[in-house]
């Protein structure tokens, strides 16, 4: 057994994960982040989600700022990609018109910068170490987490422990109740192909050599093979059942493509990398304190601690309730990104990188208060919370977004 003291051990180093610990480290706390894999990034880097969506609401007004916006532009610096120009001006009143404030990216690139980005701030790195059970003290007080690597078996100590396992792993081990949801099944990955190369050679100013290869079922399950079950994601064998059927359905769609393109077929259009963690959009969640439900898009929360746009379509913007990050029946325990409070058509819009980031440094924020008040999370209000994320520049309601409207603005 080995052991370690901290301020907060974060589970998970999804971009959830990353921009929570980015927060307590910079706020000057000793803070751990524990990765199974050796990347860092989750979905968007080893699961190959490659398109930062819009952190503005489709009509001009930037929505989320923060980390999730440092991590926008560290996901370019190493490699292809480009803000649409109008959001790279200063900041004014003015609503931006133009593309929405997104971008696509290579996901190795954006590993390099993570890697970059955390040592800078210090935060004590844990790869290839598997988080396994919480370690819990009396009144149901998280106080750390078990973890295993090739050291052996080991814990960690934290005043405060944050979920961001995309799973809410953690919670659920500790007895936080939980929500679970199902699957459609599908697999995302990146090939090249001498059409491609041949069409990037004709106009260089083309973003990628790759290009991305889907199968199966997307968002709404268009295409999900219609013999398949859904899957859960939360049982080992699931997993595995879950990404075999994935590749099945990839070899088959590379046996149909070699018919076509004849004996030569492997050599022209081939996978060149496939995502090393389940692609799932979400498997369990935790049932927070409050949850953001789909009844409340453009409504003022009094607990708002962050503002999420609907990545589908321009206008609706959801208030992100404090209590969402506080799992109910476990203290010491904050959960964020895909696995925080949220419902329906609120979870669809939240479960994506630009909100999984805010919630990470939302997570953060309020980690560095508990501890600097030596206080369990569900004990701080809001308010405070609030006061923080204004010195920081990051609007929690709507209307602080909305001081000048141009209808039929497209940005
Ligand atoms: C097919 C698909 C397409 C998508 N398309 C888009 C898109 O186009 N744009 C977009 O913005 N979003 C998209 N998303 C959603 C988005 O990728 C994720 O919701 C977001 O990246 C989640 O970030 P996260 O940090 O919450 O979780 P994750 O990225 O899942 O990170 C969790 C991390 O925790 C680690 N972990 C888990 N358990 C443990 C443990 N026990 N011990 C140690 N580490 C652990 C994992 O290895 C991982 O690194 C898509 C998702 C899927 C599945």
């Amino acid at each position: 057994m080995f052991e370690k003291t901290y301020d907060v051990v974060v589970a998970g180093a999804g971009v959830a994960g990353i921009a929570a610990a980015l927060e307590c480290a910079r706020a000057g706390l000793r803070t751990a982040l524990v990765e199974k894999t050796v990347l860092l990034g989750g979905l968007a880097t080893t699961g190959l989600v490659n398109i930062y969506l819009p952190l503005c609401d489709g009509y001009g007004h930037q929505a989320i700022f923060g980390i999730a916006e440092e991590l926008l532009h560290l996901s370019l610096r190493y490699g292809p990609g480009n803000v649409p120009e109008a959001w790279l001006r200063e900041k004014c009143q003015e609503p931006v018109t133009g593309p929405r404030y997104m971008t696509a990216f290579s996901p190795a690139s954006f590993v390099l910068a993570l890697d970059e980005a955390l040592l800078d701030a210090g935060v004590t790195i844990w790869l290839d170490t598997l988080v396994s059970e919480p370690a819990m003290a009396p009144g149901r007080r998280i106080v750390g987490l078990e973890v295993e690597n090739k050291s052996g078996r080991g814990v960690l100590r934290a005043s405060i422990v944050i979920d961001a396992t995309g799973d809410a792993d953690v919670a659920y081990r500790a007895g936080a109740p939980c929500i679970e949801a199902d699957n459609w099944l599908s697999l995302w990955a990146l090939e090249t192909s001498l059409a491609h190369a041949r069409a990037v050679a004709e106009s260089p100013g083309r973003a990628s050599l790759l290009e991305e290869v889907r199968v199966g079922g997307d968002a709404n399950g268009r295409n999900h093979p219609i013999s398949q079950p859904k899957v859960h994601g939360t049982k080992g064998a699931e997993v595995t059942y879950f990404v075999l059927e994935g590749r099945r359905l990839l070899r088959e769609m590379y046996r149909a493509r070699q018919a076509e393109l004849g004996p030569d077929g492997r050599h022209q259009r081939f996978p060149v990398t496939l995502p090393a963690m389940a692609q799932f959009r979400t498997t369990r969640r935790i049932d927070g304190m409050e949850t953001m439900t789909t009844d409340h898009p453009n409504t003022a929360l009094p607990t708002s601690v962050g503002l999420v746009p609907d990545w589908r379509r321009p206008g609706p913007i959801w208030e992100v309730p404090f209590g969402a990050l506080v799992p109910r029946g476990v203290r010491g325990l904050l959960a964020a990104g895909r696995c925080f409070s949220a419902d329906g058509e609120a979870w669809e819009v939240s479960r994506v990188i630009p909100p999984a980031a805010l919630t990470g440094q939302v997570a953060g924020i309020t980690a560095t208060l508990s501890v600097q008040r030596g206080v369990t999370p569900e004990h701080l209000d809001a308010v405070e919370v609030q006061q923080v994320l204004q010195g920081k520049g990051m609007p929690f309601h709507t209307s602080a977004i909305m001081q000048s409207e141009v209808a039929g603005n497209k940005g």
